[in-house]
């Protein structure tokens, strides 16, 4: 009876010496977690031998199946697939673009449809239905024509028709607007003015650079700093310049940046909550 008495008594003995290791690994996990960096506990000492019952614990479980799981993974995982080129995300629907090449043709554009461009170095330049703008209205050119997606033309002639053409016949002896001087047309470029980590407008036949406007009495206006120059050019240039702003989400030109000194850059680039950037 003693002898039971005492294996009874050294059992809940042995249960307990079982169990104490448990909540002692407890201890060490909740140390770790407020660390911000796990590098920076010392690895010397009792402070560097705490954390080992967790590595034991934790990992053996998890290491195993993955050990498994790996074994069945094929050794070079593909990576994610890459989504559609830019230039993809801008297609126009079959709808879309027949109402703006119809909305073109109504306004009296000289336009021819394109083949899809892409860029072979790029995959996220091109336009995937560009057109050929030889004039955004009867009787004002683009010398050479500019190519760009459909949008880009419309929002141009109208802006032509409903503000530029009615500016230029403010001006003395009332010029009729002849030709539009293109900048950059479609180019598969960065951005001017950061440090080119985002493509711009031109990649996508968003964005129309204007260099000068000609009329037809052989004068020209050219893009240029003008600011207090207190002329009918700088009158027409500003004018143009702001009213641009409601058919362009994007409007720059001189004092903006360097870059833009020289030419007024339009584009159609959409932003969230419909935000314009016009300088
Ligand atoms: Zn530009």
């Amino acid at each position: 009876m003693r002898g039971l008495a005492l294996i009874l008594m050294a059992l809940p003995g042995l249960a307990m010496a079982q169990e104490a290791p448990a909540p002692r690994p407890a201890a060490p996990m909740e140390h770790p977690a407020p660390r911000p960096d796990p590098e920076a506990a010392p690895p010397a000492g009792e402070t560097g031998k705490k954390p080992e019952p967790e590595r034991d614990r934790k990992p053996r479980p998890a290491a195993a199946k993955p050990a498994a799981a790996e074994a069945e993974r094929p050794e070079t995982e593909p990576a994610d697939p890459p989504g559609p080129p830019i230039h993809a995300t801008l297609r126009e629907s079959d709808f879309d673009y027949s109402a703006c090449l119809l909305a073109l043709t109504l306004l009296g554009a000289d336009y021819s449809e394109q083949a899809p461009v892409t860029d072979p170095r790029q995959r996220d330049c091109g336009i995937d239905r560009p057109i050929l703008l030889r004039a955004p209205l009867p009787g004002i050119e683009i010398p050479g024509g500019a190519l760009m997606r459909c949008d880009t033309a419309r929002h141009l002639a109208l802006w032509l028709r409903d503000f530029v053409r009615p500016a230029a016949a403010l001006l003395p002896d009332q010029p009729r607007l002849a030709a539009l001087e293109p900048g950059s047309t479609y180019q598969c470029r960065a951005t001017v003015g950061n440090d080119g980590a985002k493509l711009s407008e031109h990649a996508f036949g968003n964005a129309f650079d204007i260099a000068a406007f000609r009329f037809e009495d052989g004068t020209r206006i050219a893009v240029a700093p003008r600011k207090d120059s207190g002329d009918w050019s700088e009158a027409f240039q500003r004018a143009v310049r702001g009213t641009a702003c409601l058919h362009f989400t994007t409007v720059l030109g001189p004092g903006a940046n360097a870059a833009h000194d020289d030419h007024l850059h339009l584009d159609i680039k959409q932003r969230n909550g419909g935000w314009r950037l016009c300088q």
